[in-house]
């Protein structure tokens, strides 16, 4: 704001739109005139069209910058144009910047190029993904909101603002992992060596400070993973670095969280997730950007944090599907940390039991390290696997044969019984919450389908409804059957309310409790069901793989998968990958205790116990089931060997999506390089319809992931155009690397 008055600058700003509406084929990249120089990075507000928006400080992309001298300076980018509707003429000048905002340091130049390479990768505008993986609170404020938030800052905050999801989590302590002396660490103020590291974890410690190659730490349940993500953090913070720690889901945060806030009390800690208040995020994010923050714990979003000092990164549990976003961008945050770890020449490290296979395909090729933990902590064993072959067995329990039989066959009801008798906990996993996934006629063969979407309702006898668990219908249970007025209709299959029932019945005096989606509806709900399994107030925990994640269940020497089998034999080619893991996993909840681990146990229910999956679980061979599906990927021709991009489009009739497609696969054959690529015909995915939308979706694939990014990159002008002229088409997105086909 210099008095002189100097001529108007030329400014590129990166503006929210999306690629695909207003802004045809364009980055979201707009130009604007400034009284002052506005350094990049600088967060500010701009007219478009009738509105004002936020928008970034942005560096002119090479191409603009390159044509800049020709250039006259009154011309709008023909970009402009087309995002002003309302001025279809060429605008004689660009409009001004309104403000910006001064108060906060701009965006990095390192933020930006993460911006840049993910909107470029994931097929998005770059102001699109910039501005929505800010806070949305950034978005409104002004610069004198923007001071005043900042000097709040100032005040001494509470060490670790645990402001999470459940504060309630009280229940779900830091749980030390036991240590190789058996001692829980002291927690005592920021020291670092109060527990001894086993052989295998001071190997790893060593082996990850050598460089900065991406590494897998590839370590079984309880073998103290956990306790080399402190390590390395203690040394990049006593470097004066800040850390970055993802994780899959929210409900994990609250016990990593405890854990790095015990060990570090003297380091700032911020956390990074949806469940936070807008103004929460905020004051995390704003820690994190001022470096005030040390260690930034968060979920997927997290991994666009603003960190001026970041010096290591951590992704626990690599492997989970969580890390990938789902909607709007579907960036996936592993991949992003890799990248963002390799642009500042900082180590990354990828922790998990069971890697994805694109990781450990990486480590095979020498991309990434492997720094292995093998063995539990304190001698404990990974609990045995059993497999029970459901095809010799009658069904038990009362009422054999018909549909109120338990569908746990009678040595694993034996086995739970001891447990009960025992004092010991067992855990049994069932992916199907609500009571019975349909209600059924027998008369006239009348099912509980969702109008709405090629689903049926699932039977939720607790407050007697239908629901649909896609989008939401809920009705009273009808009294008699709709079509044929029957008064007999009946649940069949089996959910976790129905198998809580069963198992009360044929356990008596057992305490049972089921944890699932619904069953932790209200705020803190899973936190106070968690404490109380591990106060020991539950002998039989009933629930969806919610509980097979991280949870340290100190007291569990049970884990059984009731019905397992159905992702063995679907159509997606990640299902026994996603299912290995789960298992392996679940087992992992067992025995957690050194002292009880001997006799854990974890049984799996299948009628295919000759399964090549079941066969390496059984001996924890991980390596085994990984070169399996690697060679059956390498057959097939599946990820990690070929590149997959995902075309979806919905509409009301699904023809209209197919045509939209079908034109779409035309223009992808028109493009250079399409020898190379192949487009698969349009097919609806698994869950065609969805609160009356059809969705059709079609697959591309090539074998060079450049030359796929490139016919990306040149294919969808061609599709917003497309679109012009497919009007029955609600939505469609371009998915890079989907995790679901
Ligand atoms: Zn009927
Ligand atoms: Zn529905």
């Amino acid at each position: 704001m210099s008095g002189e008055t100097s001529p108007p600058v030329r400014v590129t700003v990166a503006v929210e739109a999306p690629r695909h509406a207003a802004l045809a084929a364009a980055t979201g990249l707009l130009d604007y005139t400034s009284e002052r120089t506005l350094a990049p990075g600088t967060l500010v507000r701009v007219p478009l069209g009738r509105r004002e928006v936020a928008g970034i400080v942005w560096d002119r992309p090479p191409a603009l910058a390159g044509a800049g001298a020709e250039v006259a300076a009154a011309d709008a980018t023909p970009a402009q144009a087309a995002a002003s509707p309302a001025t279809q003429t060429p605008t004689p000048t660009l409009k001004p910047v309104k403000a910006a905002l001064d108060a906060m340091p701009p965006l990095s130049a390192s933020w930006r190029a993460l911006i840049d390479f993910a909107a470029g990768y994931y097929q998005r505008g770059v102001g699109e993904l910039a501005l929505a993986v800010l806070p949305p609170q950034l978005r409104q404020i002004d610069d004198t909101q923007l001071a005043r938030r900042l000097r709040r800052l100032e005040r001494p905050a509470p060490p670790a603002p645990p402001a999470v999801a459940a504060p309630s989590t009280s229940p779900a302590p830091p749980e030390p992992e036991p240590t190789a002396a058996g001692a829980p660490p002291t927690g005592a103020a920021g020291a670092a060596a109060q527990v001894a590291l086993t052989a295998d974890q001071d190997a790893a410690l060593e082996a990850f400070a050598l460089d900065a190659t991406p590494a897998l730490l590839h370590g079984v349940t309880g073998s103290g993973k956990t306790e080399v993500y402190l390590r390395a953090a203690a040394r990049a913070l006593q470097a004066g670095r800040q850390v970055l720690v993802l994780v899959p889901e929210i409900n994990l945060t609250p016990q990593l969280e405890a854990r790095f806030a015990t060990r570090f009390p003297a380091h700032t800690l911020a956390s990074l997730h949806s469940a936070l208040t807008p103004a929460q995020r905020l004051r995390h994010w704003l820690l994190a950007h001022e470096g005030r923050a040390d260690l930034v714990l968060g979920t997927r979003l997290a991994v666009f944090a603003s960190l001026p000092r970041l010096g290591l990164i951590v992704v626990d549990e690599e492997h989970d599907a969580s890390f990938k976003q789902q909607e709007g961008a579907r960036y996936s945050a592993r991949d992003l940390a890799v990248w963002r770890a390799r642009q500042l020449g900082v180590p990354v490290l990828l922790g998990s039991a069971t890697p994805s296979l694109e990781t450990w395909q990486r480590v095979l090729q020498g991309r990434y390290r492997r720094l292995a933990l093998p063995q539990r902590i304190g001698g404990g064993e990974l609990p045995r696997v059993r497999l029970v072959d459901m095809r010799r067995l009658p069904a038990s329990g009362p009422g054999a044969g018909s549909g109120d039989a338990t569908p746990l066959a009678p040595p694993l009801l034996a086995a739970l019984r001891e447990r009960v008798e025992r004092g010991e906990q067992s855990l049994l996993l069932l992916n199907r919450r609500g009571y019975a996934p349909v209600l059924h006629c027998p008369a006239c063969g009348w099912k509980s389908g969702c109008p709405h979407c090629s689903a049926w309702r699932v039977f939720h006898k607790a407050d007697r409804t239908l629901r649909c668990h896609h989008c939401g219908l809920t009705e009273r249970v009808p009294r008699a059957c709709p079509e044929c007025g029957n008064l007999d209709i009946a649940p069949i299959g089996r959910g976790t309310e129905k198998l809580e029932e069963q198992l009360a019945a044929v356990l008596p005096g057992a305490r049972i409790a089921r944890i699932d989606a619904d069953s932790t509806r209200g705020v803190g709900e899973l936190a106070r069901q968690l404490a109380a399994v591990h106060d020991g107030e539950v002998d039989v925990l009933v629930g969806t793989q919610i509980l097979a994640k991280g949870h340290d269940f100190r007291r569990v020497t049970l884990v059984a998968a009731v019905n397992p089998d159905g992702a063995l034999f679907t159509s997606d080619f990640r299902a026994p990958e996603r299912l290995f893991a789960l298992l392996m996993q679940a087992a992992g909840r067992a025995g957690r205790d050194a002292a009880q681990s001997a006799g854990s146990e974890m049984w799996i229910q299948t009628t295919s116990p000759g399964h090549a999956l079941y066969a390496a679980l059984v001996r924890h061979d991980y390596e085994a089931f990984a070169q399996a599906q690697l060679d059956e990927r390498r057959a097939a021709g599946l990820p990690p060997f070929t590149h997959l991009a995902l075309v979806r489009a919905e509409a009301r009739e699904a023809a209209a999506a197919t045509a939209f497609l079908r034109d779409a696969a035309v223009q992808l054959q028109a493009l250079a390089g399409a020898a190379d690529l192949r487009a698969y015909p349009p097919v609806p995915p698994a869950l065609a319809r969805v609160a009356d939308v059809e969705r059709v979706q079609m697959l591309v694939e090539s074998r060079s992931r450049p030359l796929l990014q490139r016919a990306l990159a040149a294919w969808l002008p061609g599709l917003v155009a497309l679109r012009a002229h497919h009007r029955g088409v609600i939505r469609w997105a371009v998915d890079v690397d989907p995790l679901a086909i």
